[in-house]
């Protein structure tokens, strides 16, 4: 009960409904109850989470304590917070605000007991995932080639995310199922034996230990009275059914999101969740939001004209104030290095011109794009952040020293033993860690007990006994001179001690450097972690953990979210990482059918859609331009590949867009460019070939020459090709032989 339930309040609230439209200001003082917001890009949605919660507590008199907030990163966490302070102008420390993930995990580590967890249980990311379950499969004699261990994650995951455990999969006479079921009932009493717990577990477990306390559940469902869930449209159904056994029978749920913005089916998102909530959640309220912030009119109606060619949609209009802006602008490389030059190009341009690093954007669909992008950049000297992709805690010396940290901090960890034992090379080869995990296995041992034994007892002989005595040995003494130290120079300590330093000291040239700054990295990281704990300790409920401990757990949800380098950067990163984020320039980068849309979901019509709604995301993150680019040949995992321009871009309004080209913008817009006459081209004198000129090509077969721009080596020219349609190509490169 409220004490002004009748009254209104007396505080000041008006700096919480400012700055608010009608919709956005019914939406924030609703009264409480069960909500939903549904809305299109950039129309406030998560503006209106972040004031209603200070509505919340200014207001309606809710204690921080009571409410509990929950994004899709990291990132938005942190952002949501901040501007939850700014708002409130006190800090707000008891306020839970996190992913699931994280949520799931701090319930975990209160409740391990409840949980039938061991205290110290550990976290695997997804590379530790994929170790243990190739290691299922080698101890269940399975062909790796036949079974892909990434397929058996997949369905690991799969299950999970539904809620399901072995023994609610159905017996089945289909091979695949079945050889599947065994993986993952092998995997699973490994992580039960172990205590290991991955990342769909820590919501299934979290699920289940709810579910199967009735005191815990009371307990949490009268203190959090108030949830807010941003993103809503990429839950999955364990998170939906979390929601809802936290809400119990009050309505407390305000959730927004936006079904065209759902990106995340091919994890188990579900769409239907947004219907499900209205049927399900008590007198929930639909709340919707019209009016756009954040996008020029051109690009706001590309993006509306795009997502309208979707089948299965809520209706919704979307419009802005704001003037038409500049054109969208396509570039269409002859080659993925040509694409990076010239993002390259224009982002210099842009930062002469007064323009921020930090508000231009460089997306793609895959990381792979990344690296040719990145080195563009480095070749620039234009300072830059990656995003997800190749994350900072998944180098691979990054997880050889948190191995070490975490054989510090609890012997037992056998993951971080496999890991640490032999890197550097300390003459510990496969046959000795085999015997040592059939010594663990045998006698339900971790394989530092199994160690110790096979010393000790004389199972292992000669050098190999020497080796893992020393390696025992080593670890036992870092602990011990560790012990008092504060996190950051524990962290400085450990690697050096580990012998990694060293090691990567001995690698030629580059990569040995960039190896050793990477570890120096890892203890500013600690440093960092020391400074900034993301859930601070004094939670009266928090039990003691050390502060290793937290650090190794945050380090394994972090997810690559952590910026390693300071000030302003261009950012770059895949469309699923932009989610939610704004930028005044975005760059689009290989728009390309078999890329964008990518070529394993472009098959099915629903795959189709989700494509295109992730296309419909990026193009709603660029507030004032937008840059689509494309490359006719693409280098991607060692292959060249000659892809046609993305369908995405043919379905945009022509009068939206102009076409650049390396000698400025062409006026023509792309439809005019499109419906061609070899009549109406002239010859250009940088160019051997005449345009009309007719020319073969040893992968595209016969074409005709449509135009040529550039001269020299950069000589390029676009030829229309009766098998493949349009492509540019590089004169010095593509080999045309001019027919008669
Ligand atoms: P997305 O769907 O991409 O997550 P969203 O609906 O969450 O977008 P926000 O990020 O909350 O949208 O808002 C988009 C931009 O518009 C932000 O810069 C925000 O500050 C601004 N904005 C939202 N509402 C208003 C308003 N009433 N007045 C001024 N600016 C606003
Ligand atoms: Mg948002």
């Amino acid at each position: 009960m409220q004490l002004w339930a009748s009254q209104p309040p007396a505080l000041d609230v008006t700096h919480i409904i400012s700055g608010l439209n009608d919709a956005q200001r019914q939406a924030v003082t609703a009264p409480l109850g069960n909500a939903l917001v549904v809305a299109g890009a950039g129309s406030g949605k998560t503006r209106v989470l972040v004031h209603r919660i200070a509505w919340l507590i200014e207001a309606e008199g809710v204690s921080p304590y009571g409410v509990l907030a929950v994004t899709f990163t990291n990132k938005a966490a942190a952002e949501m917070r901040q501007r939850i302070e700014a708002l409130l102008s006190v800090p707000v420390t008891a306020l839970w605000v996190g992913t699931f993930h994280g949520i799931a995990h701090r319930l975990l580590r209160q409740h391990w007991q409840e949980a039938g967890l061991p205290q110290n249980f550990q976290i695997l990311d997804a590379d530790d995932q994929l170790r243990l379950v190739k290691r299922v499969m080698r101890a269940l004699d399975m062909d790796d080639k036949r079974w892909p261990p990434r397929q058996a994650v997949w369905f690991i995951n799969g299950h999970k995310d539904e809620g399901r455990r072995v023994r609610d999969l159905a017996d089945d006479d289909d091979l695949f199922q079945q050889t599947h079921k065994r993986i993952y009932a092998s995997y699973e009493t490994l992580c039960n034996e172990g205590g290991l717990v991955d990342f769909a577990e820590l919501l299934l477990r979290c699920l289940e230990c709810l579910r199967g306390d009735e005191g815990l559940l009371a307990h949490y469902r009268r203190r959090f009275g108030q949830i807010l869930v941003d993103e809503f449209q990429d839950t999955n159904r364990i998170q939906y059914e979390w929601l809802k056994l936290l809400a119990g029978d009050i309505g407390k749920i305000m959730a927004v999101g936006d079904d065209d913005q759902s990106i995340y089916g091919w994890r188990g998102a579900r769409i239907e969740n947004t219907q499900a909530f209205l049927k399900e959640f008590d007198g929930a309220v639909v709340i919707p939001l019209e009016q756009n912030y954040r996008s020029t009119a051109n690009i706001l109606d590309a993006a509306n004209a795009l997502i309208a060619r979707n089948g299965m949609r809520l209706p919704k209009t979307l419009w802005t104030e704001g003037g038409p802006g500049v054109p969208i602008k396509v570039y269409s490389a002859y080659n993925d290095q040509d694409e990076a030059r010239f993002a390259t190009e224009q982002i210099k341009d842009l930062i002469d011109n007064g323009g921020a690093a930090n508000g231009i954007a460089v997306l793609y669909r895959s990381n792979a794009q990344s690296r040719v992008l990145e080195e563009a950049l480095l070749r620039a000297d234009i300072p830059f952040r990656i995003y997800g992709g190749f994350r900072f805690f998944e180098r691979a010396e990054i997880k050889d020293a948190l191995a070490y940290m975490r054989l510090v901090q609890n012997r037992h960890a056998d993951i971080a033993f496999e890991r640490a034992v032999n890197t550097p090379s300390r003459g510990i080869g496969e046959k000795t860690l085999e015997t040592l995990r059939a010594l663990a296995r045998a006698g339900a041992l971790s394989l530092w007990q199994a160690g110790k034994k096979a010393v000790h007892e004389g199972t292992l002989k000669g050098r190999a006994a020497a080796a893992v005595a020393e390696f025992l040995k080593l670890i036992d003494e870092i602990a011990a001179g560790v012990a008092e130290l504060p996190l950051h120079e524990l962290a400085a300590a450990v690697i050096e001690a580990s012998g990694l330093i060293a090691h990567h000291g001995r690698e030629p040239g580059e990569r040995g450097l960039a190896r050793k700054e990477n570890l120096e990295e890892l203890i500013s990281a600690a440093r960092q972690f020391s400074g900034e704990l993301v859930f601070p300790l004094q939670d009266a409920e928090q039990p003691a953990v050390s502060e290793l401990e937290e650090f190794l757990d945050q380090v394994a949800l972090d997810a690559g979210e952590r910026e390693s380098k300071t000030g302003p950067a261009v950012q770059l990163m895949t469309l699923h990482s932009a989610k939610g984020l704004e930028f005044p320039t975005v760059f689009m980068t290989g728009m390309e059918e078999g890329l964008f849309p990518h070529r394993q979901s472009s098959e099915k019509p629903e795959g189709l859609e989700e494509e295109r709604r992730l296309c419909y995301v990026g193009i709603t993150r660029a507030m004032r331009r937008l840059y689509l680019t494309h490359a006719e040949v693409r280098r991607l995992h060692g292959a060249d590949n000659y892809n046609r321009r993305s369908r995405f871009i043919e379905e945009l309004p022509p009068h939206l867009i102009s076409e650049v080209r390396l000698h400025g913008e062409v006026e023509r817009p792309l439809a005019a460019l499109r419906s061609r006459s070899s009549g109406l081209f002239e010859s250009s004198p940088a160019c051997p070939l005449n345009i009309g000129q007719r020319v073969a090509h040893g992968t595209f077969g016969e074409g005709v020459v449509l135009q040529s721009e550039g001269n020299g080596e950069r000589t390029r020219v676009q030829v229309h090709f009766a098998a493949v349609g349009e492509k540019w190509l590089m004169l010095s490169a593509a080999k045309l032989e001019a027919l008669d």
